[in-house]
């Protein structure tokens, strides 16, 4: 029997003063699958992410995740939602700059009420897959832009999120590191059952996917089975 969709965008729509970003979007994504984002610069790629995560609340439609509307959620309640299920990797002001890598990594289990040990235990495993331990010490400004990107790739799947939310995730990496961090998601849709959505250009990251999407003009034109 098919399953319903963890999270749902039904038509909508959001402009940013006189300009419209989204213009009747609509996408889904189940539980165990990753849904590529994909399309032209400017055509409301981030905008959509943002509007599913809760992160920018829509003029009109309606988000709907496990059931409850996303778009009627005092703001504390959608704080508190995105702080337990979701994680996040977006392109700018991700991680905490007075922090150490590995501290960054560690404060989403904190936030969730993990113990210190327990939380710097399971960042250091994190940093060790992505393979960036070396740069645990470091702040976010003394690791190189590839090397932050995976720090936030850990920090997003560290606390084993039900939704994972990536604009370009892979941008700042070379192929085998975007490779990496694909399996990455792809192990957390899995074995988890995560949902991943994520915003790409490229098509070989976009060959994970099971779905992809193509955003254009703040719609989404077209969705098509990969796998
Ligand atoms: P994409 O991620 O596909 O490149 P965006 O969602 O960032 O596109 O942007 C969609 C449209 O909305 C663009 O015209 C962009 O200039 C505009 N836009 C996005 N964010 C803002 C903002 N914060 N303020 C004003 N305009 C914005
Ligand atoms: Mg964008």
């Amino acid at each position: 029997m098919p399953t319903e969709p963890l999270l749902t965008a039904e038509d909508l729509h959001l402009s940013f003063g006189s300009t419209p970003a989204l213009d009747s979007a609509s996408v889904e994504v189940h539980a165990g699958e990753i849904l590529a984002l994909m399309g032209p610069s400017g055509s409301g790629k981030s905008t959509l992410l943002h509007c599913l995560a809760g992160i920018l609340t829509p003029d009109s439609g309606r988000v709907t995740y496990a059931g409850r509307d996303l778009t009627a959620l005092h703001d504390n309640e959608r704080s508190a939602l995105r702080r337990s299920e979701f994680g996040f990797v977006f392109q700018f002001g991700q991680l905490v700059p007075e922090l150490t890598c590995l501290e960054n990594v560690a404060l989403p289990l904190r936030l969730g009420g993990a113990s210190r040990r327990a939380a710097l235990r399971s960042a250091e495993a994190w940093l060790e897959r992505l393979e960036v331990s070396d740069v645990a010490d470091k702040r976010p400004g003394q690791a190189s832009g590839g090397q932050g990107q995976r720090v936030a790739v850990a920090r997003a799947l560290v606390t084993r999120p039900k939704v994972v939310f990536a604009d370009e995730p892979t941008g700042a990496l070379d192929s085998l590191n975007g490779e990496r961090v694909m399996e990455l998601f792809v192990a957390a849709a899995r074995d988890t059952g995560a949902a991943v959505v994520l915003v790409t250009h490229e098509p070989r990251v976009a060959a994970y996917s099971d779905h992809e999407a193509v955003v254009r003009d703040g719609r989404v034109r077209a969705r098509e089975y990969v796998r």
